[in-house]
């Protein structure tokens, strides 16, 4: 059997490449190490933070409105709630570049934003406290997506469509032979006319020359009230604070989610992604931004690690090898990548179609990385 596409890593992005292509009558290959959703990857913690107004840069908004509308449909499709649009509130300093690059890509593709001083803040949600020299942008439609249900949802309606799926099983090996791309696995080799790469953390042990490195991260659930509920209308959130960039969650059943974007520790193999807890500051690294600006917040009710895979400048990397155009490398999400995978995988469902994407996908190519040559 020779397949359209086999997908290696059926995470966020493969599992949504699974049932795009599967559902345009492609024949398919899933294939993971684990069984997603779980626990290994990048996507669990029930939740995740979609915002429109890209604070990353411009370049990811008409991405992020296209994912927008394909969650959407997902969410038809699935019969399922799968995004809560609480809204997000960005905040940070007057001068933030984050603050600056979110309104800058709000009025550039006229999105519904609230600009909002501190004190606006403070008088509309007054669970917050934020210094005078702080502002916020606020975007009403924007919110969170449940990141396991969403990937659980890809992976059924492929499967049902006829996707053949072999996952608890590690590939080993990708070489190419003639036309075709070669997968090798602990059971047995598979062949397919295009491929998509979407491993994730650990995507160098395929491809050890991408510059993507593994990261440690934590997140963690504290005490928090029916104030800071969904029901309440108090936001997601994403700050940028002199204590490090944080994000968060409404509160579910009286826990808040929160968990600190920046800093984590880079690892070399997934042992070293130890539990939450083992390094000295999972516990405390949220603790000053909490106490200075979300006081009302209470203990910390427990944790979990997860990784991020890292490229040099934080930006994705959504290409094909220059030897090598049947193979489509999707990796290097740098933390911010979930709220993407639909349209990643619709992009990677394109390709294997043989068509061209609709996207400008040139800030996203290996190329950036030679050096300029
Ligand atoms: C704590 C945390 C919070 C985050 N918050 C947000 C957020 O709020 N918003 C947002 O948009 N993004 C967020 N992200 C980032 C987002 O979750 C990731 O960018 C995204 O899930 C990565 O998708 P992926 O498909 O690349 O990886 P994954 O979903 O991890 O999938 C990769 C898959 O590849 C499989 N695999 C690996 N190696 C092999 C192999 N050799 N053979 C077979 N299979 C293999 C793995 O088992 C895994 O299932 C967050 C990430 C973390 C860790």
């Amino acid at each position: 059997m020779i397949y359209d596409l086999i997908v290696v890593g059926s995470g966020s992005v493969g599992a949504a490449a699974g049932w795009y292509a599967t559902e345009a009558g492609l024949n398919v290959l899933m294939i993971d190490a684990a069984l997603p959703p779980h626990q290994t990857g990048s996507h669990h913690g029930q939740t995740r933070l979609i915002r429109h107004a890209y604070g990353e840069g411009e370049r990811y908004v008409p991405l992020v409105l296209q994912a927008q509308q394909l969650w959407d449909r997902l969410e038809q499709q699935a019969g399922e709630r799968l995004m809560h649009r609480c809204g997000v509130l960005n905040i940070g300093p007057h001068n933030a570049a984050f603050i600056a690059n979110v309104l800058h890509s709000a009025a550039r593709y006229r999105l519904n934003v609230e600009k909002l001083s501190a004190d606006d803040v403070m008088q509309r949600w007054p669970q917050w406290q934020l210094p005078p020299d702080y502002s916020a942008v606020y975007e009403p439609e924007s919110g969170f997506l449940k990141c396991e249900l969403a990937i659980s949802h890809y992976i059924r309606l492929a499967k049902n469509a006829g996707c053949a799926q072999l996952f608890n099983c590690p590939v080993t090996a990708l070489s190419r032979s003639g036309d075709l791309e070669v997968v090798d696995t602990a059971e047995g080799t598979f062949r397919g006319r295009r491929l998509l790469v979407s491993a994730g953390t650990w995507v160098k042990k395929l491809l050890p020359a991408l510059p993507v490195t593994p990261l440690r991260k934590v997140f963690a659930w504290y005490q928090a009230d029916g104030r800071y509920s969904e029901n309440n209308r108090f936001p997601a959130f994403s700050a940028e604070t002199a204590e490090g960039q944080f994000y968060g969650f409404p509160a579910d059943n009286n826990a808040l989610k929160i968990g600190r974007h920046d800093g984590g520790q880079i690892i070399g193999h997934a042992d070293e992604r130890t539990p939450f807890g083992t390094h000295p500051q999972d516990g405390s690294e949220t603790f000053a931004f909490l106490r200075r600006m979300l006081p009302g917040v209470g203990v910390c009710l427990h944790g979990e690690a997860c990784s991020y895979d890292m490229s040099p400048d934080e930006d994705f990397i959504i290409d094909s090898p220059a030897d090598n155009p049947q193979r489509l490398i999707i990796s290097g999400l740098s933390g911010h990548g979930f709220k993407f995978a639909s349209v990643l995988g619709d992009i990677a469902a394109r390709f294997a179609r043989g068509e061209n994407s609709p996207f400008d996908l040139t800030p996203f190519s290996l190329t950036r990385f030679d050096g300029g040559e």
